[in-house]
């Protein structure tokens, strides 16, 4: 197991002072996964050994060359709604199966330039839509701590591989929770950057005003390590917003650790309804440690209850005008054209080439936004959450960090969720929030409820990534629980 459950930063240093360890841990990564990967099923495309080995040997030159490479040789899982140049990004779903991009997304390549190595595309749910990996195309990935149960989703292939130790560090992407459930579910760390912060650029739309690319980890400093290579102005992303200069978000959390600030933490009433019973004592447990040395307070906020209605309604609008682009001749599936009209060919490759939830989604999202039903749902639901952003932005002017669950439920067996939608779309509830207001937040692990993982969730206003990772660590000081091996 040597290098398997080693955190990220420690092996940069390991690296740079003796880079040929680099092979080995490569060597020991891919032979974790040979052994385990048959259970948890992460990878719908694993790079093979040698193209990683080859891109390895670049790295070490680099460092013998004396160059700093912040990510030297660490192995990277990436969604597969990631373009990666050269390396087939699916998006889970039959319709884009055998897509390679011609490009990398601005975030590979920040990635490559720090000395990162691609390991793989991981198993989400189709185009990101769920909250389980079921919805993939290809096959459901299982929870590395109980096999039998899901792993949460959209990004669940990203948080299964690091979790069983498949990789060092992973990439997901976050609509409405798609890295902070995973990361919930399988005791990892997972943070959605503030929207704007982490470049949308080579990203795979869901729904664009909501969509955030963020790190995960099995502990709060290499989320930190991860977001500072991505977290970087872009100009081919219009949304980006317009830095001076990179943050080492790394160095600022252990600045921060040091000084150890008093926290002032809201509890927002609401967001604490409709919480498994052992999953709120496992919570509140580990927040009333926290408060004992900072500053908790209740508060409430009724209009959260139309936070998840409003998110759905915008997420769909949005996906039914995103996913028009899928028409069997710029992308998707193709099929004989030959004396057919545009109608037969476009109904054929989206029908085939479409799972069932996305189908759902697109013909809602095409209702929502039609004529005469526009001002009713999708008009009203902007109007939710131009409320709830000016109602947030006045609680994060008297609190630094929002405390609450990441999930309410404990992860669902296979099956199980997916056959009530109401039920799928309420594990929602806690994680769409940060969305709809554009502000950060991060999911760290609690505890254990039935020997299943529990998450705490801290969510900020913009722009305070740094804030949300100390708390984050805090969490960590409490538990002792970083690093987690589930017993596979
Ligand atoms: N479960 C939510 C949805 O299906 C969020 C997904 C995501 O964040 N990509 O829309």
């Amino acid at each position: 197991m040597k290098y398997i459950y080693e955190p990220a930063y420690k092996l940069v240093d390991l690296f740079h002072q003796e880079p040929d360890k680099i092979f080995d841990y490569i060597d020991a990564v891919f032979n974790r996964i040979k052994s385990v990967e048959s259970k948890v099923k992460s990878y719908i495309t694993l790079r093979s050994y040698d193209s990683v080995l080859k891109e390895a040997e670049e790295v070490v030159l680099r460092i013998k060359k004396g160059e700093h490479l912040p990510l030297a040789g660490i192995l990277i899982a990436v969604k597969d709604n990631i373009s990666t140049r050269g390396l087939r990004t699916t998006c889970a779903s039959r319709i884009l199966e055998n897509y390679v991009p011609p490009y990398d997304a601005t975030v590979i390549k920040m990635i490559k330039e720090a000395g990162g190595i691609v390991v793989g595309k991981t198993n989400m749910d189709e185009f990101a839509m769920g909250s389980t990996t079921e919805n993939s195309a290809f096959f459901p990935t299982h929870n590395p701590w109980d096999l039998t149960r899901v792993p949460g989703g959209s990004s669940g292939g990203s948080a299964a591989a690091i979790s069983a130790g498949e990789t060092t560090l992973a990439l997901g992407s976050d609509t409405g929770g798609s890295i902070r459930c995973p990361a919930a579910f399988t005791a990892t760390v997972g943070l959605k950057p503030t929207y704007g912060l982490v470049s949308r650029y080579g990203l795979i739309a869901y729904a664009s005003s909501l969509d955030q690319i963020g790190p995960m980890a099995r502990n709060v400093h290499d989320v930190a390590l991860l977001l500072s290579i991505i977290a970087t102005h872009d100009s081919l992303d219009s949304t980006s917003i317009p830095r001076i200069q990179r943050c080492n978000f790394l160095m600022e959390l252990l600045d921060t650790m040091k000084k150890r600030p008093r926290l002032k933490i809201a509890l927002v009433r609401e967001l604490w309804k409709g919480v498994e019973e052992d999953v709120g004592k496992v919570l509140h447990n580990v927040l009333d440690k926290l408060c004992s040395e900072h500053m908790c307070e209740e508060v409430s906020i009724p209009i959260v209850h139309y936070a998840l209605p409003a998110y759905y309604v915008i997420a769909m609008a949005e996906a039914s005008s995103n996913l028009a682009r899928y028409d069997g001749v710029r992308y998707g599936l193709s099929t004989t054209k030959e004396g057919r009209n545009w109608i037969e060919v476009f109904s054929e490759v989206r029908s085939k080439g479409f799972g069932f939830e996305v189908k759902k989604r697109i013909a809602l999202g095409a209702f929502i936004l039609s004529a005469g039903y526009q001002e009713q749902y999708y008009i009203r639901a902007l109007k939710v959450r131009r409320i709830l952003k000016v109602e947030f932005d006045k609680l994060f002017t008297k609190f630094d960090v929002i405390a609450l669950p990441t999930m309410p439920i404990k992860p669902p067996r296979l099956g199980e969720a997916i056959t009530d939608p109401i039920k799928l779309y309420s594990m929602d509830i806690d994680t769409v929030l940060a969305n709809m207001i554009g502000s950060p937040a991060v999911s760290v692990p609690a505890g254990f409820a039935n020997a299943l993982p529990v998450a705490v969730q801290f969510m900020g206003k913009p722009l305070s990534e740094t804030t949300l990772l100390y708390a984050a660590s805090l969490i960590e000081e409490i538990t002792k629980l970083h690093d987690l091996k589930p017993p596979l």
